[in-house]
């Protein structure tokens, strides 16, 4: 469970085994303007607060947002191969080109340090298309083949265990990994998950509304398709199509939803393998777990348990030959990015283009420098760390991180709605926080991974199976609270509950979003909110309910707990009124811990701007008052014009509110901004009811 600040910037969303299963996620942004050397030589300079981005012709108090960012939406149109494009994304592509100079000069420089080599050797074998064009689907022929060879229901169960093994992501039936214990996050145990599906959520198959039944029988166009490129013919990939659909529509009805999810104890179910066993009879989990082999374990949580014992029918209810031919599409699909051109274009053309509104897909290269930020992040992290991240921005970054905390401890202590008995141990909680910036103090050692210069899908499915054993192996170990989720060069950042850490990457430090030659206010108002964004999500309607340590403990009374629940209800009213795309609206509880996360961010962020600067003669400048340049900069962080299409998708899965809403969602429920803009009440930024909780 890791809360990030931003997930718009992921093109290629990857779903880590168990991983994201508490993803708190949030996106934040560095500050601390002392040191001017800090940007880094290797990225171009974008200013943190840019004048020219923003839209003077529109009146702040009606439309903050437009105002703000008006002159940055005309300029940048969304590239053809980007489904959003603001100003995360910008720096992520702008760290895409700098990672790929790194790999280039790694795949040139022969034996030049074992980390670089495989760096450059994984880079190497992905940018030459033409071999990869000439493998066809050569290289999923041994699983192919392992699925042609079940002869009973019992032969599927090592080669599913093996399938997840080598794909690392939950579409094979379930999800199996490991995860924290909630009662003592100390502890790693075993864990598995739903999953099993095709398609972006379990919403997509229960909805019944025109759009959701398009998006099912172009999906089941796309089975059709790939079903055909596998050899089947015209009839019998039809025939096929139509059973994938019918499992998986089985499936997704039984499967959380993404707000029930949000509840930790909706996702928490341990019990003994005998009761796991007991739930889905017609699965023989010893034997998978003998396939999968992981360290002895007697405890599994078994997040989905409605999944479970519905995933027993459905086993029950097709036959071998339709779970095998299942399977084959799975295993085609999960890989169809790494395969040749037939097979990445027709899976490009259905999500991306068709489902999120790309035109066209990224440049071989781009695609090259993910898979091995996914698949091998720490060892191209550290390249990246050397060259865009020093010291002194990292002592930077950490004392402004450090006065925000100041100020969500004297915004704790002024509460007036909660009790001393709750703020004593919201304090502790807050205290208990763990700062991690930039990068992990130990690397990932990908020593044993073995990478051959001329072998692109081998290399990804043995970084792959190298990930699987690695989460695997966790069972039954104490918890590693230096790990992280995410690489350096990403740019984004989350808390995670069960850790109560919070992590920023080397890559969201950079400008525009951290920028040393800017003054202090459009950097608080930028970075300093995103650190307290992350903060508030220790918090929220999520983080809340774990104590200092990770467990999943209520330290709230009774009382205060009903005074946040009333306070962030007037947050889900505010946003679910909020319409995303045509008729969509945002879904205010889905959204909650982002939207509680992005205004309690913004609150910490003037106060710690006030203290630290309350010594200091702040001027205007470029015709803003500081107060205004906070505000400013604060808005420019999220910058964005996003594809209709992306939009729908997002209001399903997306926890976090679209651009405009995170910042007028914001700026209408603070007096401060009403102040530095002298709006008038009854004007649209000025809201009739006022939410706060922090
Ligand atoms: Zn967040």
């Amino acid at each position: 469970m890791t809360i990030h600040k931003n997930v718009s910037t992921i093109t290629i969303v990857i779903v880590l085994l168990i991983l994201n299963i508490f993803a708190i996620g949030q996106a934040s942004q560095t500050p601390t303007p002392t040191d001017s050397s800090s940007s880094s030589a290797g990225l171009p300079y974008r200013p943190s607060l840019d004048v020219s981005a923003m839209d003077r012709s529109v009146d702040p108090c009606v439309d903050f947002y437009q105002y703000s960012c008006g002159g940055w939406k005309k300029a940048n149109p969304i590239p053809p191969d980007r489904t959003s494009w603001g100003r995360y994304g910008q720096l992520y592509e702008d760290n895409l080109v700098l990672l790929r100079s790194i790999l280039e000069r790694a795949a040139a420089a022969k034996n030049h340090g074992a980390v670089d080599q495989k760096i450059g050797d994984f880079y190497g074998s992905c940018v030459d298309e033409a071999a990869v064009n000439r493998r066809g689907l050569t290289p999923i022929k041994p699983q192919l083949e392992a699925i042609a060879g079940v002869k009973s229901r019992a032969g599927l169960v090592p080669v599913v265990a093996q399938l997840q093994f080598e794909d690392l992501g939950a579409e094979i039936l379930f999800g199996p990994g490991s995860i924290q214990d909630p009662d003592d996050s100390d502890k790693q145990i075993a864990a598995v998950d739903q999953g099993g599906l095709g398609l972006p959520d379990r919403d997509y198959y229960t909805k019944d509304d025109a759009k959701s039944k398009e998006n099912r029988e172009r999906y089941v166009e796309y089975v059709q398709k790939i079903f055909g490129m596998l050899g089947d013919s015209p009839a019998q990939a039809k025939a096929n199509a139509e059973t994938v659909m019918r499992i998986e529509m089985a499936l997704a009805k039984a499967s959380q939803t993404r707000t029930e999810r949000r509840d930790p104890y909706k996702i928490m179910h341990k019990m003994s393998r005998a009761d796991q066993a007991a739930l889905t009879p017609n699965w023989d989990w010893d034997a998978y777990w003998k396939a999968l082999n992981p360290p002895p374990f007697q405890i599994v949580n078994v997040l989905s348990p409605d999944f479970m014992k519905q995933l027993n029918t459905v086993l029950a209810a097709e036959s071998l030959d339709n779970w095998k031919n299942y399977l084959r599409f799975h295993i085609a699909n999960v890989n169809a990015p790494y395969l040749s051109d037939e097979f990445s274009t027709a899976n490009f053309d259905f999500y991306q283009k068709y489902l999120r509104g790309a035109q066209e897909q990224e440049p071989r290269w781009k695609r090259c420098v993910e898979f091995v930020d996914q698949r091998l992040g720490e060892a191209l992290g550290q390249a990246y760390v050397r060259e865009v991240f020093s010291p002194e921005l990292k002592a930077s970054t950490l004392k402004m991180l450090e006065e925000i905390e100041k100020a969500m401890e004297l915004r704790i202590n002024q509460l007036d709605w909660m009790s001393p008995t709750t703020k004593q141990q919201a304090l502790v909680k807050l205290h208990a926080i763990r700062n991690k910036i930039g990068y992990p103090d130990k690397w990932r050692d990908y020593i044993s991974v073995e990478i051959k210069p001329d072998d692109f899908a081998g290399n990804m499915r043995k970084a792959t199976a190298f990930e699987a054993r690695r989460q695997l192996n966790k069972i039954g170990k104490p918890t590693d609270r230096n790990e992280w989720d995410i690489t350096p060069p990403t740019v984004d950042a989350y808390y995670n509950p069960q850790v109560n850490d919070i992590n920023f990457p080397a890559g969201v430090l950079q400008p525009p979003l951290y920028d040393a030659k800017m003054d202090d206010a459009p950097n608080y108002g930028d970075t300093g909110g995103t650190i307290g964004h992350e903060l508030t999500h220790a918090f929220d309607d999520e983080g809340s309910q774990f104590d200092a340590k990770g467990n999943l403990k209520n330290w709230w009374t009774p009382d205060d707990q009903k005074k946040f629940e009333e306070r962030t209800k007037c947050v889900d009213d505010q946003y679910s009124q909020y319409v995303s795309v045509d008729d969509v609206h945002l879904n205010g509880k889905l959204t909650l811990g982002e939207n509680v996360a992005d205004l309690g961010g913004e609150i910490l962020a003037y106060i710690a701007w006030k203290d630290a600067t309350k010594d200091l003669k702040l001027e205007a400048k470029d015709g803003l008052t500081p107060d205004q340049r906070f505000f400013v900069g604060f808005a420019q962080w999220d910058c964005a014009n996003e594809r209709p299409e992306q939009l729908r998708e997002w209001a399903v899965t997306n926890p976090h509110s679209p651009a405009k809403y995170r910042i007028n969602g914001v700026v209408v429920n603070m007096s401060e901004f009403e102040a530095a803009f002298s709006c008038k009440k009854g004007q649209p930024m000025v809201s009739q009811k006022v939410c706060k909780i922090w």
